[in-house]
């Protein structure tokens, strides 16, 4: 009789070990964003608001007062310490050194679906960043930082939350609290159901060929496009957030 080994959860080491690779199936992506988001957030303050509720460009804020002042992000770099998941486009030319490849690992092929910033071991920043937090700080790759850092933008609602949580700026007030609570439950009426809430790249019978399908809010699942990985790349974060129509615009101006 074959002795089964048995299925025991991943831990801490298996963590550190995958850290350790250049290249990352994409099974273990989550957990391992999961596991170094507790690492980071379960130090800092608690998050008044959660921060997947609040918007990341300043033309779109909701709670910041428009006369609030926008902070310096020279003397700050929470928000590159803080978000572990930062992913680049394809095209992007970052030195492998700095990336993290997420591979698929398909029936007869692997291609890769994403691409994520490495994070330092020790305090799961982000490995391009430099100097001290909250005193001085920079970016060493900041004319080819990925678009995801570009459209976070200082002073934006989502900033102002990741401050607070670094002890950058004060607590919101009760007052306050409430204020942006009423805010956001009004600014949540407005219709994401048409938005890509998940992009799947697979790999289909078909030789050569991969599957784009885009799962929307709404709940509703739609196959975008087709491809041979040997003349495209595609990832999937970029996909993730468009709606149908400009996702189609995307794909049309680069296939
Ligand atoms: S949290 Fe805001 S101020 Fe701080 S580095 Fe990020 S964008 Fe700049
Ligand atoms: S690439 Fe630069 S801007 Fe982006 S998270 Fe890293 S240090 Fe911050």
């Amino acid at each position: 009789m074959i002795k089964l080994a048995l299925l025991r959860p991943m831990e801490e080491r298996d963590f550190v070990q995958i850290t350790r690779q250049k290249t990352i199936p994409e099974s273990d992506v989550v957990p391992m964003a999961n596991w170094m988001f507790e690492e980071v957030w379960s130090k800092l303050l608690p998050m008044q608001i959660l921060t997947e509720n609040l918007s990341f460009s300043v033309k779109d804020n909701v709670i910041t007062p428009p006369d609030a002042p926008v902070p310096d992000c020279m003397s700050c770099g929470a928000c590159c310490a803080a978000f572990v998941y930062v992913s680049t486009a394809p095209g992007n030319d970052l030195a492998d050194a700095d990336c993290w490849k997420i591979v698929k690992n398909g029936r007869k092929r692997t291609i890769t679906v994403d691409r994520l910033i490495r994070r330092r071991r020790s305090d799961k920043s982000c490995v391009a960043l430099e100097g001290r937090l909250g005193e001085q700080v920079s970016c060493r790759i900041y004319n080819e930082r990925p678009q995801m850092c570009r459209k976070f933008e200082a002073g934006s609602d989502r900033c102002h939350a990741v401050r607070r949580a670094y002890g950058f700026e004060p607590f919101l007030t009760l007052e306050e609290m409430s204020d942006a609570k009423a805010k956001l439950e009004q600014a949540g009426k407005q219709d994401r159901s048409n938005t890509i809430k998940r992009a799947i790249i697979d790999e289909s019978d078909e030789e050569n060929k991969f599957t784009i399908s885009a799962e929307l809010h709404d709940g509703s699942a739609y196959l975008i496009h087709s491809f041979d990985p040997r003349k495209e790349t595609w990832f999937q974060s970029e996909i993730e957030g468009l709606t149908l129509e400009a996702a189609a615009q995307m794909i049309k101006n680069r296939s």
